[in-house]
């Protein structure tokens, strides 16, 4: 058999100017073991599985020694967190291996996040406990099966180490692929040095690695600002539709390639109710589930700020384009998410008066605090003549008032093909997402008795979420009363 290769690196960000980034040295742990590889992912990205899965692979994946082509670099950025500037974050916990060129084609980063130490850790260990890691990982991988743009995960292991939070804990590293870590921080933290050389360099970076199509044209960097609204508008849409809370919505923590990224304390919503928030430093509700899209749209005006100097000479004139494509927005998302709800409702062909009978079924979801997930899974099995005459509708309060919907829903889809609209339902609402008292349920197992069952099967059972599985269909259930996890942590 051929000898496990190790991965060829070919690091672009490393070639971009210094003060992009700090080389950083391994800081080894003492013991590291191999939690798990994605193979699969592992394969798409030209990475040899039983590599990764050797020793010299552990070594990699735990920071301790990296291959001859790997050039660890530390990324500088800044950011608002919670509507806070911060001038200075930078990786922190998180080290920039180097970057493998994917099937496609397409360079994408191996990241190491709880590594250790960097130049931008200011007072935090640089280091990850097991748990978030984990919630990285089941969550990061759920999302990808549900065809949203997302960091993946390609490993997670234990360090041998513990943390130290509010208890100790055993720490563990997680390996991130992304489509690039460039974020609207990084832009962020040029534009407040006024480097404007730099952010040039960072835009055409970008442009070449993520928006090729815009390369050479006069106007790219308004192409650049368009198109990242669009991917992001997009992005979020995708997220509402299933119910996702990313709990971090910070400048630094949104791409300029349109990947969902740092999944720390978020979740997927159970009841359907727009107030939710599950982050525990999230007090305020700034990041709740119905307030995602207008904060991406904050996000994405500060990220319009730092372009300014690259859109005209002058200021106003360079205002006034980056108002022009900002006001995008709004439309792009409108037509994704109402694209989108109506695949789950099973209107494929579009009338008036559709989005209202959406929004009504969403109010009285809401009033009933009905499961977001099971409802519109129970909706599309049931869509035949007897559209929500199931047991669907023992989940609602006001029964009255939900026969009449239904009677309107059935009504509705009269002008509709019912095969198609069911296999447009069936596609579009999952069976299956990473319930939060699983995901706790999988991490205490895990951190209490090296226990890594549950985190396998929730893997399996989340990688597959649109088909029915019946052994898993415990997973599908949303938590009892007891069960219910009102909080997250990163
Ligand atoms: P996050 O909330 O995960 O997006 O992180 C915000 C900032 O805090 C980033 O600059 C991180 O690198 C940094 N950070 C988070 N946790 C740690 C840690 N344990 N040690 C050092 N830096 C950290
Ligand atoms: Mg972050
Ligand atoms: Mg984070």
């Amino acid at each position: 058999a051929d000898q496990p290769a190790p991965p060829a690196f070919d690091n672009s960000y490393a070639r971009l100017p210094d003060r992009f980034f700090a080389r950083q040295e391994p800081s080894p742990v003492p013991a590291p073991r191999l939690i798990r590889v994605n193979r699969p992912l592992a394969a798409e990205l030209g990475l040899d599985p039983a590599w990764l899965e050797s020793a010299d692979g552990v070594a990699m994946l735990a920071g301790n020694r990296f291959p001859d082509t790997a050039e660890p670099i530390a990324l500088a950025y800044a950011g608002h967190q919670f509507g806070n500037f911060v001038p200075q974050l930078g990786d922190g916990r998180a080290l920039l291996v180097g970057e493998v060129i994917d099937a496609a084609g397409h360079h994408r980063d191996i990241q190491l996040k709880g590594s250790g130490p960097t130049r931008f850790s200011r007072n935090g260990d640089g280091r990850a406990a097991l748990g978030p890691v984990l919630r990285e990982y089941i969550v990061s991988e759920a999302m990808a099966a549900l065809g949203i743009p997302t960091a993946r995960t390609l490993a997670a292991v234990l360090t041998g180490d513990p943390v130290y939070r509010e208890t100790r804990l055993p720490g563990a590293i997680v390996t991130r692929v992304a489509a690039s870590h460039v974020r609207i921080g990084t832009f962020q933290f040029f534009a407040v040095r006024r480097d404007v050389e730099a952010l040039k360099t960072l835009a055409d970076y970008v442009i070449e690695r993520h928006y090729p199509a815009l390369a050479g044209r006069d106007d790219r960097y308004l192409g650049l600002l368009e198109a990242v609204i669009a991917a992001q508008a997009d992005l979020v849409a995708r997220w509402m539709l299933v119910g996702f809370i990313h709990g971090v919505m910070n400048t630094d923590n949104m791409t300029i390639s349109g990947e969902t990224i740092d999944y720390g304390p978020c979740a997927f919503m159970d009841a359907y109710d727009p107030a939710t928030v599950f982050s525990s430093i999230d007090v305020q509700g700034r990041y709740a589930y119905a307030n995602q899209p207008r904060i991406a749209a904050w996000n994405l005006t500060r990220f319009a700020e730092t372009l300014l100097p690259l859109l005209a000479d002058d200021e106003d004139a360079a205002i006034a384009k980056a108002e022009g494509v900002l006001k995008g927005f709004q439309p792009v998302y409108q037509a994704a998410f109402h694209g989108g709800l109506r695949r789950k409702l099973g209107l494929l062909n579009e009338q008036e008066g559709d989005i209202q009978l959406i929004g009504d079924l969403l109010s009285l979801m809401a009033a009933s605090r009905a499961d977001f997930t099971l409802t519109f899974r129970g909706l599309s099995a049931e869509i035949g003549g007897q559209a929500g005459k199931g047991t669907t509708r023992e989940s609602f309060v006001d029964l009255a008032a939900f026969d009449d919907w239904a009677g309107r829903w059935r009504t509705r889809l009269q002008s509709e093909d019912l095969d198609a609209s069911r296999e447009a339902m069936l596609s579009a609402n999952p069976k299956y997402i990473p319930r939060n008292h699983h995901v706790e349920a999988a991490i205490k197992a895990a951190v209490e008795n090296e226990d890594f069952g549950s985190f396998e099967r929730m893997l399996a059972v989340t990688g597959k979420p649109f088909e029915e599985q019946p052994q898993m269909a415990a997973y599908a259930l949303p938590p009892t009363e007891d069960e219910r996890v009102f909080q997250t942590f990163c």
